[in-house]
């Protein structure tokens, strides 16, 4: 795992020791020495992580933290604080002021590659989401991530899987009033309840008389359920090997008990935060792409869509030597329909007819909105009599049953014209010569009367 690393500390000594480490480890590191340059180096170079000291001249750690954690650019960075002393205090106000995690001086070497490694981690799982939701952001669909109020008022959710129940319960007193906690006592029902239920956070505990709790850490991760579900390890003092197998393993954080409430609240609050930032970049991923390649009238899929997979369909229909059929459809006089009932009712008879179009055809079938009242079909598998068949029974159907208008007020008649074509096996043959070919057949339909379908073969 290659990154650039910024050490920020004010004395030199601290610096190299850092830095000697982290090169051994093959990291790409950058050093300053003062606050002022390391938010002048995130902000204007790429770092993929800072390790931040706390007591500097100038502006001091905790500052540095909150400022990089309210810059749009750079709250993405994990932060990681380095307290000279072992003070509780630090560590509250460090994750307070936004860092994803604290090391203490004198900095033991496993746990400071252990600590890098999984944020790097999860920086690449962050910057992999924020890219996709840029890209999607460029093409001019990103309407979702702003107005998504990602907490929506409810407490988070939160599983404790720790046998013993009075371990349990003194761990989530001090949690019981600001989140909503589950408890499973059995390790090996806690996966399925994890699975099944959505929570913001799991606790672990460290301890099981008969069962390896790393165990449980390593199936949540590979369900697809709890995949990105944050995990806190609950150790005891002595169990340094095990904290870090589990970091290893993808644990996001552990605890040492006797735990400290206020340490405890404050790094479930980070791991809740970051887990519904990353979940709201991926449903705006989703949502983005969702509505890039569908049709918002009709729900079909849109011209987008069928321009890249129809490529996809020829490509394997030629390779493969198997049939593929497209057809075109565009309803007659559709101005008409407008003009005189209304551009609502023609919505109404553009919604009506996608419908009726997607019960024509197979599952396997590609339908979309090619444009305004035009629409494609393609069929993959399907020779040119049986292509020209359901063309017939669609025009057949669409003028048989009247459309009905106005909500249910009115109906109207309605025909479509279609023009149907083959993939022919040639090397001259693309997606756009294919689409040529439906669209004059069209065009045919159009001149010699309307409300027809005319095949065309090569
Ligand atoms: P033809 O039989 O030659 O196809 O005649 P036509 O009137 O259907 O063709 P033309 O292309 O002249 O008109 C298509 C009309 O479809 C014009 C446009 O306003 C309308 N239209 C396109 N998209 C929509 C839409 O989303 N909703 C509604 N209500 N009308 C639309
Ligand atoms: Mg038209
Ligand atoms: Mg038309």
């Amino acid at each position: 795992m290659t990154a650039r690393i910024l050490v920020v500390d004010d004395i030199e000594a601290n610096r190299d020791l850092l830095e000697t480490r982290l090169t051994a480890e093959y990291f790409n590191v950058i050093t300053a020495s003062d606050g002022q340059e390391a938010l002048k180096i995130c902000t204007e170079t790429s770092v993929d992580l800072v390790l931040l000291d706390i007591m500097m001249p100038g502006i001091d750690g905790f500052e540095v933290c909150e400022q990089l954690k309210a810059n749009a650019a750079t709250c993405h960075i994990p932060v990681v604080i380095v307290t000279a002393l072992d003070e509780m205090a630090d560590r509250v106000r460090g994750l307070q002021a936004g860092a994803d995690d604290f090391l203490t001086k004198p900095v033991d070497e496993m746990q400071l590659l252990a600590r890098v490694r999984s944020l790097l981690r999860l920086k690449m799982l962050t910057d992999e989401l924020r890219l996709r939701a840029v890209t999607a952001r460029d093409i001019g669909l990103d309407t979702l991530l702003s107005d998504k109020d990602d907490d929506s008022g409810a407490k988070p959710k939160v599983l404790v899987v720790d046998e013993r129940s009075s371990s349990f319960e003194r761990l989530v007193k001090p949690l019981r009033k600001n989140f909503e906690i589950v408890h499973a006592g059995e390790p090996q029902g806690a996966v399925m309840t994890a699975a099944e239920g959505d929570f913001d956070c799991v606790f672990v505990a460290a301890r099981f008389t008969e069962f390896d709790a790393l165990r449980i850490c390593s199936q949540l991760r590979s369900l697809d359920r709890t995949r990105f579900v944050p995990i806190i390890l609950v150790a005891e003092t002595d169990d340094d090997n095990l904290v870090k197998r589990g970091l290893e393993l993808g644990v996001n954080d552990y605890i040492v008990r006797p735990v400290d409430p206020n340490e405890l609240t404050a790094r479930l609050r980070t791991q809740v935060r970051r887990k519904r930032y990353h979940d709201s970049l991926r449903d705006n991923v989703a949502a983005s792409i969702e509505l890039a390649v569908t049709d918002g009238l009709t729900g079909l899929h849109n011209r987008r869509y069928l321009d890249t997979h129809l490529e996809t369909l020829v490509a394997r229909g030629l390779n493969r030597g198997k049939q593929l059929s497209l057809l075109i459809t565009d309803i007659d006089r559709f101005k008409d329909v407008n003009d005189t009932h209304g551009h609502d009712a023609g919505d109404d008879v553009l919604r009506e007819f996608a419908r009726r179009l997607r019960d024509n055809v197979r599952g396997m079938d590609l339908a979309c909105r090619y444009g305004g009242e035009e629409f494609v079909i393609v069929m993959p598998d399907t020779p040119p009599h049986i292509a020209a068949e359901v063309a017939e029974r669609l025009r057949a159907q669409i003028e048989s049953d009247d459309f009905s208008i106005e909500n249910g007020a009115r109906t109207i008649e309605v025909t479509v014209s279609v023009g149907v074509t083959s993939l022919i096996q040639s090397e001259n043959e693309t997606a756009k010569a294919l689409l040529k070919r439906a669209d004059e057949a069209l065009y045919e339909a159009k001149q010699t009367g309307r409300n027809r379908v005319v095949s065309r073969a090569a």
